[in-house]
């Protein structure tokens, strides 16, 4: 069977996986980034690819290409890393020239990961068959995806769909892209952190202690708990995603909204706030028809969809 080496790295882990035409996965692996250095980063990635493509041959699959998510802004010819904040990098990152460089022989596609991540839903997760679906990850920060009838929108220079980005506090808190009070500065994982740590500094009370171990992960099984500090925090997270979908239901008209990312487990502590601003704020009409879902594909999202994406193209020549 045809099949795509697929790749989706970030600044700790490099997931890896072979993924048939079909949109089976056939095998899946993790590898720890070990370095923000562009170069670095290139060489693992490269070693990585020849090491699936030998074991595609061996188990007799046919490796067509090889695809990989990337973070950061990416250029219109799919070539070039522009900016990426986990990365150490003087200016542009060619990667794709470096893979050629590092002898990778297979066709290379690039994409931004959470546009992958959207693709991925669209094929084989929460949002099979969508028309319009959004997807955004909430993690560590905030990534954004859009796919209109089977594609990726792209905009005009190839950079759209940075949906973290959307301002839904004028005076607040300051991004790591510049901005103030962009979506993910107030309602990532970073974020979620952020707040309760200082909301404890400040003398608010909560049962969870505040430790540097402490994650998004710890303050949602509190809030499960009933910590009403904990609660809060989500909720209040909850709301600026409710402001900022509000939008994007109103200016794309989307039947699905995918979340996904490491919050996206915590969706339940989300989901009233979040709920109470759409209702506020869109189009009734719109947001009647709108399903707002976790994803289904976790971590692997990131591959199924670079390997649709692949295919995708190989398919366009
Ligand atoms: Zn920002």
């Amino acid at each position: 069977v045809n099949v795509v080496i697929s790749l989706d790295y970030g600044g700790t882990a490099i997931k890896e996986g072979i993924v048939s035409e079909r949109g089976k996965l056939l095998c899946f692996g993790q590898t720890p980034t070990g370095s923000t250095k562009f170069s670095q980063v290139a060489n693992k990635l490269a070693a990585r690819i020849k090491a699936l493509q030998e074991l595609a041959k061996e188990r007799k699959n046919n490796a067509v290409a090889c695809a990989i998510g990337s973070p950061g802004l990416i250029s219109y010819d799919r070539k070039i890393i522009y900016t990426s904040p986990n990365f150490e990098s003087r200016g542009d990152f060619n990667l794709y020239k470096a893979l050629r460089a590092r002898k990778v022989n297979l066709p290379i596609f690039i994409e931004n990961d959470a546009n992958v991540a959207a693709l991925g839903e669209y094929w084989k997760g929460a949002g099979k068959g969508a028309r319009c679906l959004i997807l955004l990850t909430l993690g560590t920060g905030i990534g954004g995806g859009v796919v209109v009838d089977g594609k990726l929108w792209l905009g005009a220079h190839g950079m759209g769909g940075e949906l973290g980005h959307v301002t839904v506090d004028p005076r607040g808190a300051k991004c790591g892209c510049g901005n103030y009070g962009c979506l993910e500065a107030l309602a990532s994982a970073t974020a979620v952190v952020r707040e309760f740590k200082k909301a404890i500094k400040s003398g608010e009370e909560s049962g969870l202690a505040v430790s540097s171990e402490i994650g998004a992960k710890e303050i949602a099984e509190a809030a499960r708990k009933g910590d009403v500090l904990a609660k809060e925090i989500f909720s209040k997270s909850g709301t600026y995603l409710g402001i900022a979908l509000a939008s994007m239901i109103n200016e794309f008209d989307p039947d699905v909204i995918v979340l996904g990312g490491g919050m996206s487990p915590a969706f339940d502590l989300l989901e009233s706030s979040m709920t109470r601003e759409l209702n506020r704020r869109a189009f009734s009409k719109m947001v009647e028809k709108v399903k707002v879902i976790p994803a289904k594909l976790g971590n692997k999202a990131g591959i199924y969809g670079a390997a649709f994406l692949a295919f995708q193209k190989l398919s366009e020549v």
